[in-house]
């Protein structure tokens, strides 16, 4: 048999695995030191008591036959998705049915499996830095095209995220067949106003493009000016699917629960141009390849919808905002430059004199033992940034941060000037490049 060499094209992700290996190094080396971990991309608080037994009595359910579940829904629990339905979109105004809401294992499944709706030819666009998976995933399809020397896809749209647009991405001129847009982003913490989200919108009705909406974040906003479902923007269920994740709201990490929303109106188009609903492909996609969510679990995800669990998850998102909080007027002061951490529990940081995330993640865990993630492990923009999280507790967050404040940076030696605009002229020169090679393709 033949593989799919798609596998093979695709490089190892370091990140993670370096960032490990050298805190155990670290502590091989210093055993009596204490590391404090500002890296981790996991929730650290527990459940709430509700959801533990809301998923106690789904247990006790399955030992009668009166109350066992078998094989439920492909799509999920009614009960689940009409309690999501009405509390997440309905009360807020937002006019999404339960018929519309697809309940999953969590949303990195999702995010990859909606792969198989679009065509394997379709040009993606992503926002540089990002979450890995999108580009992975669609690697993995064969719609990454080549890699090329610089560690980019000849087939993907980077959308370069720069200090001057708050480090967000910008509409593009070209068009492209889908747009993976995360808000609060993980890594950079930033979120997108209404009016931003309008011109997304805007952009993908005009050039037929496919806007996946990864909200798994949308609990930390607090503002209520700011938007926690594209859904909130006229016009975007003809252009949008909304992903989200019990993960990070409440705790889900591990027992893995999400939702897709895949609205009526949205539609594709075949090689003919006849129009079909991509609500139709996607319920045929999970029906074929997907058996559910477990009973236990989607009960459990159900308790968060009353009134205890509601209180539970604003208990938790406000322990990591204060910290996320904290981390951001702490690094502010010790000199960084920030992003995020209002609405998000990342904070994204660069310091001037210091240009390499590498070098400062060695630098913070040798002077300060830190740990954090560095922002060039996010993709090509991330260079010289590195992401701090709030899944901590007030207190190591805090002791984190008076150790910070004690280390001395280039730039308070004021040694170094900043090359940071080199640094964007050969980036805008990398874009038009890649631009380029995509509209060749495209024939535009
Ligand atoms: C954590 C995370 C996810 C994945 O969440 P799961 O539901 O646990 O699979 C998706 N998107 C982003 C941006 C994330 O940070």
């Amino acid at each position: 048999m033949y593989i799919n060499e798609n596998f093979i094209k695709l490089p190892q992700s370091y990140l993670f695995s370096t960032v490990a290996r050298k805190l155990r190094e670290y502590k091989e080396k210093h055993p009596e030191t204490d590391v404090i971990r500002m890296d981790i991309g996991d929730v650290t608080l527990p459940i709430a008591e509700c959801v533990a037994e809301a998923m106690h009595r789904a247990v006790d359910d399955m030992t009668k036959s009166e109350t066992f579940h078998g094989y439920g829904p492909e799509q999920g629990y009614p009960f689940l998705r009409e309690a999501i339905a009405k509390t997440d979109y309905q009360d807020r105004g937002i006019d999404i049915s339960a018929d519309e809401i697809f309940i999953s294992d969590g949303a990195k499944s999702d995010l990859g499996n909606l792969g198989d709706i679009y065509s394997p030819r379709s040009v993606i666009a992503v926002a540089d830095p990002g979450y890995p998976v999108y580009v992975d995933a669609s690697v993995i399809d064969g719609r990454g095209g080549d890699l090329l020397p610089d560690g980019r896809w000849s087939h993907i749209m980077y959308l370069d995220c720069k200090p001057e647009t708050g480090f967000k991405p910008e509409v593009p001129t070209h068009a492209v067949d889908i747009i993976f847009l995360c808000s609060p982003c993980n890594p950079t913490g930033t979120v997108f106003t209404k009016e931003e989200l309008k011109e997304w919108v805007a952009y993908a009705r005009k050039s037929h493009t496919l806007i996946i909406f990864d909200s798994a974040y949308e609990a930390f906003v607090s503002d209520p000016e700011i938007p926690r479902s594209i859904y909130e923007i006229e016009g975007a269920k003809e252009v949008a699917i909304e992903i989200r994740s019990f993960s990070k709201t409440a705790g889900f990490t591990g027992l893995r629960c999400g939702y897709t929303v895949v609205p009526f109106e949205l539609k594709g188009q075949d090689r003919r141009g006849e129009m079909f609903p991509l609500h139709q492909l996607w319920n045929r996609r999970q029906s074929t390849k997907f058996n559910g969510a477990s009973y236990i679990i989607q009960r459990g995800a159900e308790a968060l919808y009353t009134p205890e669990g509601r209180e539970a998850i604003k208990k938790n998102i406000d322990i990591y905002l204060s910290n996320a909080r904290y981390i951001r007027e702490a690094m502010k002061k010790a000199g960084f430059e920030v992003y995020g951490g209002e609405h998000s529990p990342y904070v994204w940081a660069r310091i001037e004199g210091e240009e390499d995330s590498w070098a400062l993640f060695e630098k913070l865990l040798n002077e300060a033992q830190i740990s954090c993630t560095p922002g060039i492990g996010f993709g090509e923009s991330g260079a010289g940034f590195i992401r701090f999280t709030g899944f901590n507790s007030p207190e190591n967050t805090r002791k984190a941060m008076e150790r910070i404040s004690k280390v001395e940076f280039n730039s308070i030696k004021g040694a170094k000037e900043s090359s940071f605009n080199d640094v964007q002229a050969l980036k805008a020169i990398d874009d038009l490049s890649v631009l380029d090679s995509i509209t060749d393709r495209l024939g535009l």
